[in-house]
């Protein structure tokens, strides 16, 4: 970012942090940063470090960048101590919660990465039927410990993907449509703010900040830890995907359609359009093989679920049925092999005003045309409880859309050069052809890295964007905390 101090003199990879003592090390940088290691719990990471190429690394393999250093903070006194050293001294901060932002946004080159994957813990109120949980945690780790006491609560549909950037975007998942966005269920949050201070933000303290926490993105500070509503669930659930060949896209999707406008607020459902993946629960003569997969969880009793994917079921002849009793932390972990770590990644998103017989061509159209056979689209079904909370209670905006859908080009580390320039000109060409079809805005935790400032005002609206720049303007006036969707101080 212009303007921000670099880390250009510091420590070079070549040298360690014995080079405090020789001559060529500028002295502050080296002071400063022993100073900085000193004061932390946790470890900081420099590029002479051993565990510092790994800790850089996040999910999508195509980013990567270079941080002056690694905090990878033990709490909160950490996160405080490596936001006033970043400000002290100027330089570009990045907070990483579980490093899964396709954008890369986690990681930042010459600056401070304040990373929270070392603060990971879930503690259930099973009384109060609620979750602190911290801000560096994974839904797999939420999934498993609310589970165990037979809780949960909306989360994403992978589960290492991280509770702190997703939260703070908004959140959807399968529970969405029955117990609301992953935001509707917070309800606190503790937050480092750019001045290093601690806050807590809920209805009755900050209550602007805990408005605009809930959708505005890692604009407003780090988080160290969030207070989430939990229900009853399971642990048994019906759920998983139903495949039918992709030549059966249109029919699918166009009965797909109807049956959720009348599919009851317990259903939750994705579409996903690409190969089946090789999985052993898959039967192994279908790896590969182009499909539509309807992946529903019903989020009540397992035979009221059996009752409401009956129709389904039966539609059209599938090419494998798996859908059955699950446990809900199974089911929720059921994907995560699909799209692991280390792959390269490109997203378009938008939502969509609905799924139109025009809308549907088009999906159908471009869907099946990526190279990679990795590729894929999803199509989330919104709606339900998202609908019913007023569009001014959070900073999440698209409460309205019946569908959001993301197109996700996906490569090997080694298949760079004309894979990439294939699988991302194949995202952005369905996403071209979608421009008709598209409802206003786009969710704001799918934008990649070339969807700039204009997309992120775009996925808000005027109104949620002005209101989220002065909440801004009040918690971080200089704009510390931009490495992100970015919300400039209005
Ligand atoms: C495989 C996969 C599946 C997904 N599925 C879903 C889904 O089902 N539902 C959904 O809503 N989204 C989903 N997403 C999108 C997801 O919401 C975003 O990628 C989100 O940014 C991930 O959060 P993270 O903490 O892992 O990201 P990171 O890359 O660590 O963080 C992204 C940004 O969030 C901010 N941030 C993260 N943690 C904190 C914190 N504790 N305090 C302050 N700022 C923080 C920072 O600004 C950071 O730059 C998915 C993404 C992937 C890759």
């Amino acid at each position: 970012m212009a303007g921000k101090a670099t880390l250009v003199s510091w420590p070079q990879p070549e040298d360690d942090m014995t080079a405090v003592q020789t001559p060529h090390a500028p002295p502050l940088g080296t002071i400063a940063l022993s100073e900085l290691s000193g004061s932390l719990r946790g470890e900081l990471l420099l590029p002479t470090s051993s565990g510092y190429d790994t800790a850089r690394r996040i999910w999508n393999g195509s980013i990567d960048r270079r941080p002056a250093c690694i905090a990878r903070c033990a709490g909160v006194a950490d996160v405080i101590a490596a936001v006033r050293f970043a400000r002290e001294h100027d330089l570009e901060i990045a907070v990483r919660g579980g490093g899964h932002n396709v954008a890369g946004t986690a990681v930042c080159d010459s600056g401070v990465v304040i990373d929270l994957s070392a603060m990971r813990a879930v503690l259930v109120d099973r009384a109060a039927r609620t979750a602190w949980v911290q801000g560096g945690a994974l839904w797999q780790d939420v999934d498993s410990e609310t589970q165990a006491q037979g809780l949960a609560t909306t989360g994403g549909i992978v589960g290492h993907t991280g509770v702190g950037g997703l939260t703070l975007g908004g959140g959807i998942g399968f529970l969405m449509r029955r117990h609301g966005l992953v935001v509707d269920n917070l309800l606190a949050a503790e937050v480092v703010t750019a001045e290093g201070r601690v806050v807590r933000a809920s209805a009755d303290e900050h209550p602007d900040l805990f408005w605009a926490l809930r959708g505005g993105g890692g604009n407003f500070g780090a988080v160290t830890s969030f207070r989430f509503a939990l229900h009853s669930l399971g642990p048994t659930v019906m759920a998983g995907p139903v495949f039918w060949a992709a030549e059966d896209t249109s029919e699918v999707l166009r009965w797909y359609r109807d049956f959720v406008a009348e599919a009851p607020d317990e259903l939750g459902t994705v579409v996903r359009l690409g190969t089946i993946p090789p999985l052993p629960v898959i039967p192994g003569d279908l790896h590969w093989r182009p499909a539509i997969a309807v992946v529903s969880c019903y989020a009540g009793a397992v035979e009221d679920g059996e009752r409401a994917v009956r129709a389904l079921r039966r539609f059209g002849t599938p090419l494998v049925d798996l859908l059955a009793p699950t446990p809900y932390a199974v089911f929720q972990g059921g994907l995560d092999d699909t799209v692991p770590h280390g792959w390269h990644y490109y997203w378009k998103a938008t939502n969509l005003a609905g799924l139109s017989d025009d809308t549907i061509a088009v999906i159908a159209d471009h869907a099946f045309a990526a190279s990679s056979r990795r590729s894929y689209t999803a199509l989330f079904h919104m709606g339900g409880a998202v609908a019913r909370v007023p569009d001014d209670a959070t900073a999440y905006a698209g409460r309205h859309v019946a569908h959001n859908i993301i197109i996700d080009a996906v490569w090997l580390p080694g298949e760079s050069g004309e894979h990439a320039v294939a699988e991302t000109a194949w995202a952005r060409r369905f996403l071209q052809a979608l421009q008709p079809h598209r409802a206003g805005g786009v969710y704001v935790n799918f934008l990649d890295v070339d969807d700039g400032l204009g997309r992120v005002r775009e996925a808000y609206g005027d109104q949620t964007y002005r209101r989220l720049a002065e909440v801004k303007a009040k918690y971080d006036p200089d704009n510390a905390f931009h490495h992100n969707k970015n919300i400039e101080p209005g």
